[in-house]
């Protein structure tokens, strides 16, 4: 076990874990909320540091990232737990239940991280803020040898943490999974604020996408999506891209999965006040390009991992000339 960051001890002998907003005080012995941290003797220690649950190289769009590096490869991986309970959870049997995990250490992660075309590292799948110290080491190891960090996360994470590791990476997708509280506080036994405050911090820092699942009678009326939508547009920029992803049935929730016509009202609504929304999990042409908002040229186009840079030329756009909002290599 590797000595955890972020913790204090409380007057009776606990310790209280400040990594995330959920302040997990722990008795000697007891682990965290998220299963990752351990209070040993009067200390706090991650129990999963360079324990992998999962590793594949994927296409980056399937993060998603559109606008970061596209058609590139990267080397992903994700810890066993999560610090959110949702009902819906894709992922579930790794995020929710302790299964066998596999060891690599950071050096290791990071020299594989370099080969095969990769570009550096996704931390992904469950969610990596609850593998702070491994992906804070594999992190400051990949930026020293130039390769890029990227973090699929539900934002769920204090000011402090969020900042260091800010440091060392480079672009973000954050679930956005509703605007309002009690969706949160219902389903994923959160709170709203602090991924609000993680959105805001990360855009000051590197790339930010953002991904909002739509569950049918969750968090699919329409007043809820203009709002959603609005804030991301009137905090993060209309050039914030924002993906709109089609729940299906998984884990404890049945409902049946979102009408495409949900998804198709969603985007029509996101191109109100942003330059970029995108559909996810639903097989339709709509919500799968990357236009310029000024001429409508297809700068970026994709068929399923397929993506070519067809209307970008120096990093703008072929037709008009508007500088695409794109991180390219
Ligand atoms: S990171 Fe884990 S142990 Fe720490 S406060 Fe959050 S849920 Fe609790
Ligand atoms: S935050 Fe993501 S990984 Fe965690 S329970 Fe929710 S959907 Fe699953």
């Amino acid at each position: 076990m590797f000595e955890a960051m972020h913790w204090t001890s409380t007057e009776d002998g606990r310790v209280r874990c400040e990594l995330c907003p959920h302040h997990c005080v722990l008795s000697d012995g007891q682990t965290g909320i998220c299963m990752g941290r351990v209070n040993s003797k009067g200390k706090l220690y991650s129990k999963n540091f360079g324990h992998l649950v999962s590793a594949a190289l994927d296409p980056i769009e399937k993060k998603p990232l559109y606008h970061f590096h596209p058609g590139s490869l990267i080397l992903s991986v994700g810890p066993n737990g999560c610090n959110f309970r949702c009902p819906f959870c894709q992922n579930w049997e790794i995020s929710q239940q302790e299964v066998r995990t596999s060891f690599v250490p950071p050096e290791e992660l990071v020299e594989s991280a370099g080969r095969d075309g990769s570009i550096g590292i996704s931390y992904t799948y469950t969610e990596p803020l609850v593998w702070y110290e491994y992906v804070f080491e594999c992190s400051r190891l990949a930026k020293e040898r130039g390769l890029v960090n990227v973090l699929v996360t539900n934002g769920f994470v204090e000011e402090k943490p969020l900042k260091e590791l800010l440091q060392y990476v480079d672009a973000l997708n954050i679930d956005l999974k509703s605007i309002r509280e009690s969706f949160y506080q219902k389903l994923c036994k959160a709170s709203l604020a602090p991924v609000l405050r993680t959105c805001k911090i990360a855009k000051k820092h590197c790339h930010v996408e953002i991904t909002n699942l739509m569950i049918p009678g969750e968090n699919t009326d329409r007043k809820e999506v203009e709002e959603l939508v609005h804030w991301v547009a009137s905090n993060l920029g209309q050039e914030t891209p924002l993906h709109f992803s089609r729940y299906f049935p998984h884990y404890k929730m049945a409902a049946k999965p979102t009408p495409e016509s949900t998804l198709l009202t969603a985007y029509e609504i996101g191109k109100k006040e942003l330059f970029y929304c995108y559909l996810g999990n639903i097989l339709t042409r709509t919500g799968s390009n990357t236009c310029c908002p000024v001429c409508d040229n297809v700068l970026v186009e994709r068929q399923g991992y397929s993506v070519s840079l067809t209307g970008v030329k120096k990093g703008k756009c072929s037709s008009c000339g508007r500088t695409a909002d794109l991180v390219l290599r």
